[in-house]
């Protein structure tokens, strides 16, 4: 079965999708706007968003400014229940949302976009939940003081989201940042910002004006503005390594708050054990899924280095090459979907880039080339699932965040050896150890240098598990109550002489 798209419900205009700012809808400053193009129908505009300015961001802060010291001043029980009910109203709208992000990303409806929509409304039941949390304490400091402490919010939060799944990443911050007082404003990457706008939209009605404001455009007008803007008091950014070091620097500069969350190249580690006759069909799907093949590797914790011991190598690579050839590659809105499309003709092009790159390198094994993908019918952003074995930790694709569905396994002997050379990155986000034995597998685990590492399974975040990396993937947690905590909120200590 098929959905439709944008284009099909809405006949053939191409719709305009304004912003969400002071809790009203409008066109940019200067009335510009910009297509956003459907990745997996190339060259089909999906709809129309406003290409924003500073301007822009200059009156959604304002709006979020003004509407912030209210909504902090509220029980939190207030706070609590306006989540709870845009968890419904989330979970009421899940499907469409799902159908959105299928067309707006490229991920299939199926394995990815549904996944990803139930995400979020975990995510704001889970913040809605814990919103007595944000506590303070206080100190035995003997009966003539009173010396306690708030938990008190940052202000107003920019929110900067990539594109690889919106509604996830948008997830990890707008309701950590609401349930503890602030207000937000967010801005979608330009390549998928209408999941972002329809979140809005669910959201909005909710919640008062000027709580939550969604700005478009690009990352060098818009984000800038917001990484730049002295009444943004805290920057969260999601996105690539090299930009989150110039958002960590200008903010830095201002001294604004920032909490970074990054790029990965996470180590995925085969033990014999894990590779017997009655595990090998088990480990081998949870590599698959831990490489996040069925989002085309887009994904910042893909287990994108796979590290197999010598003596089950052939055997491990056999029975994974066999399950990831069995993926079906297609339509993202086709529910026999396992694998839709990479995002843009710009990212398609890096992916091919790294692949042809791998392929020259003297001694790789070609073992599966997605690039001779049979797409007839479909003119999207295609890419089938690559497989390159025989790499050295050294090569570029084994050092390089490739973000599309290339698997790159290199060949072990020594457990000394695989963990050098798992940590022999200047990434950290991720990590999966496969293993029948408890003692190799925990142990392993602690030497890895990620800031989450899985033994035994590959699948996404859990809600209240903490979630950030370690080196170059970023500073600070999202996903969990010390996450919000840490990233939303600061400490007021309070002394007060009483006198008896
Ligand atoms: P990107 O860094 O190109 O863009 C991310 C966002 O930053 C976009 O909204 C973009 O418009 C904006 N931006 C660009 N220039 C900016 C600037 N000068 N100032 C402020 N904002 C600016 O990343 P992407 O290509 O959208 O996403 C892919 C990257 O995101 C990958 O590296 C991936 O690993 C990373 N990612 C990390 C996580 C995580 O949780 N660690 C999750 C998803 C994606």
């Amino acid at each position: 079965m098929k959905h439709q798209t944008i284009l099909e419900l809405n006949g053939s205009d191409i719709p305009d999708w304004p912003m969400y700012v002071g809790g009203g809808w409008v066109a940019s400053v200067d009335g510009a706007w910009a297509d956003v193009v459907c990745p997996s129908r190339a060259g089909t505009t999906l709809a129309r968003v406003p290409s924003g300015t500073s301007a822009d961001v200059d009156r959604a802060v304002a709006a979020a400014r003004v509407a912030q010291p209210a909504w902090a001043a509220q029980h939190f029980t207030a706070r609590q229940r306006a989540l709870l009910k845009v968890a419904d109203a989330l979970e009421a709208n899940a499907e469409a949302l799902a159908v959105l992000t299928a067309q707006d990303t490229g991920n299939a409806l199926r394995t990815q976009a549904r996944p990803e929509s139930a995400t979020l409304v975990a995510l704001f039941r889970y913040f809605g939940g814990i919103a007595g949390e944000f506590k303070g304490t206080v100190l035995p400091a003997g009966d003539d003081q009173l010396q306690y402490t708030r938990v008190e919010p940052l202000g107003v939060v920019g929110a900067i989201l990539p594109w690889n799944s919106p509604l996830m990443i948008a997830a990890m911050k707008i309701p950590a940042a609401l349930v503890t007082g602030n207000t937000v404003v967010v801005k979608p990457a330009e390549d998928a910002p209408l999941t972002i706008l329809r979140l809005a939209e669910i959201i909005g009605e909710h919640l008062p004006a000027g709580v939550l404001n969604v700005v478009t455009g690009r990352g060098s007008t818009v984000g800038e503005a917001i990484v730049q803007h002295p009444d943004i008091d805290k920057v969260s950014f999601t996105g690539s390594t090299s930009v989150g070091r110039h958002v960590a620097a200008a903010a830095g500069e201002r001294m604004a708050h920032v909490s970074l969350e990054l790029g990965g190249k996470s180590p995925s580690i085969v033990f014999p054990s894990a590779a017997t006759p009655d595990r090998i069909e088990a480990t081998a799907a949870g590599v698959l899924l831990a490489m996040r093949f069925t989002r085309q590797g887009q994904s910042c914790t893909a287990g994108s280095r796979l590290f197999v011991h010598e003596d089950v190598y052939e055997q491990f690579l056999e029975e994974l090459t066999r399950q990831v050839s069995a993926l079906k590659v297609g339509d993202p809105l086709d529910e026999e979907t396992d694998m839709g499309t990479i995002i843009s003709a710009k990212q398609h092009q890096t992916v091919r880039e790294y692949i042809e790159d791998g392929k020259n390198q003297d001694g790789v094994r070609v073992v599966l080339d997605g690039t001779e993908l049979a797409t007839e019918g479909l003119d999207g952003f295609y890419q089938g699932p690559t497989i390159l074995a025989g790499v050295q930790n050294t090569w570029r694709v084994a050092r390089e965040e490739i973000f599309g569905p290339v698997l790159v396994v290199i060949p072990w002997r020594e457990v000394d050896d695989v963990v050098a050379m798992a940590n022999d990155s200047h990434y950290g986000l991720a990590a999966y150890v496969w293993s029948a034995q408890l003692d190799e597998a925990i142990t392993t685990a602690h030497r890895i240098e990620s800031g989450w590492v899985q033994v035994n399974q590959g699948g996404g975040q859990v809600v209240g598990q903490s979630y950030g990396g370690y080196k170059q993937s970023g500073i600070g947690r999202e996903f969990s109550l010390e996450g919000a905590i840490e990233g939303f909120t600061q400490t007021k200590q309070i002394n007060v002489k009483l006198s008896s």
